[in-house]
């Protein structure tokens, strides 16, 4: 048996119906119906949020750009952000003209530290960028709180937590936007790329609608330095065909990783993910090991595919480390060197998140 570490053919599968009906619901003799397609998903993704708005963009990455570019920070200014993570959050700091500042996660965890944050903050500071890493929601009350406190700006990168939702918090709506991506790899994809950004501040939302429109406010006028990335109109159609399918894959998300956590609770030196209490959608399921290479090694022999998220610090990507800042990055670090994300799609079966498990297990019983 091969398991790949994602795929999203069964769930395409399951789902053919629907997404040929979504995309065959365009009027081709009607211009207007590509505009429409992604007004309706972008009223979808804020109702589904609990926002005012959203803004369909072209990607994840375009969407924590125009976000932060926005926000008219100072040039240069610095944006707080964790050393471990996706390379995208660093890029789109520095693409939006700013300076990125990594501190480091709390222990045992990817999620920024909000005393490393509070450690970090200077006169230069303008921003707080969290990412809710994996899936699992950052401490957002006790960020949200040193934003106001400092005056600074805070926005979520959502990348990886679109459907996250712990207590009265929904992922995407603490901050003064969130960046949300919805590439083939998320778990709420379309077929290539697609991003959005979701805000409650209408004065914000006629900014983020000019940016991705070549700074235009109609009638051929610039007033603002902006990009070209509207979402993709089928994507859109694709993304609405999904959106009502999220809560139920996610819930099956959480029983893989309860099952997970029970298959693997009693294995040495193997460190699991937070429980689903914190809020986790568990976008990845990711384990630690200190032989974390040789586990990955031996899971490939048995067919498992895994995948290292994220081997190398934000900080010291070549485009990044003359441009950035770095405090002590001493659980980042950790993480980057242990951690190893295992098969979560949901449309696994139970025998199969058995059989990963039994593998692992194996591996951990062999010095
Ligand atoms: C995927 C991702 C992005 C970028 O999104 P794209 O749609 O791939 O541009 C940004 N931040 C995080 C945390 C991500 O996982």
């Amino acid at each position: 048996m091969t398991i790949p570490f994602h795929s999203n053919s069964r769930q395409n599968n399951n789902i053919a119906a629907s997404l040929s009906a979504a995309l065959s619901q365009h009027d081709y003799c009607d211009d207007a119906s590509f505009g429409r397609s992604i007004e309706q998903f972008e009223r979808e993704l804020a109702s589904y949020c609990g926002a005012r708005f959203a803004v369909g963009v072209g990607s994840g990455t375009d969407a924590l750009t125009i976000a932060l570019t926005a926000l008219k920070l100072p040039p240069h200014s610095e944006v707080i952000t964790c050393g471990f993570g996706f390379y995208a959050t660093a890029a789109a700091i520095l693409r939006a003209g700013l300076t990125p500042v990594f501190v480091d996660a709390e222990p045992d965890s990817y999620l920024i530290s909000p005393e490393a944050v509070l450690a970090a903050i200077t006169e230069q500071t303008s921003a707080i960028l969290p990412v809710h890493m994996f899936g699992e929601p950052a401490s957002i009350r006790e960020l949200s709180q040193i934003a106001i406190d400092h005056e600074l700006a805070l926005i979520e990168d959502c990348a990886q937590a679109v459907g996250a939702r712990h207590g009265d918090y929904t992922a995407g709506t603490f901050g003064d936007s969130a960046a949300f991506s919805f590439n083939w790899s998320k778990h709420l994809s379309c077929t290539s790329n697609g991003g959005a950004i979701v805000t409650n501040d209408e004065h914000q939302v006629e900014t983020l609608r000019a940016l991705r429109a070549y700074g235009s406010a109609g009638g051929f006028w610039h007033p603002e330095f902006g990009i070209n990335s509207k979402l993709n109109p089928f994507e859109a159609r694709v993304l609405s065909a999904k959106l009502p399918h999220l809560d139920g894959w996610i819930s099956r998300r959480r029983d893989i990783a309860d099952r997970y956590r029970k298959n693997l609770g009693s294995c040495a030196l193997l460190q699991l993910p937070s429980p689903s209490e914190s809020g986790h959608v568990y976008h990845k399921l990711t384990i630690r090991h200190s032989r974390r290479d040789e586990l990955r090694e031996y899971l490939k022999q048995h067919g498992i595919g895994s995948m290292v998220c994220y081997p190398h610090l934000l900080g010291e990507h070549t485009p990044v480390a003359s441009r950035s800042r770095s405090r002590d990055l001493t659980n980042a670090k950790a993480a980057a060197d242990t951690a190893l994300s295992i098969p979560i799609w949901p449309e696994l079966t139970d025998v199969e998140v058995d059989t990963i498990s039994e593998h692992i297990t194996a591996f951990c019983e062999t010095p």
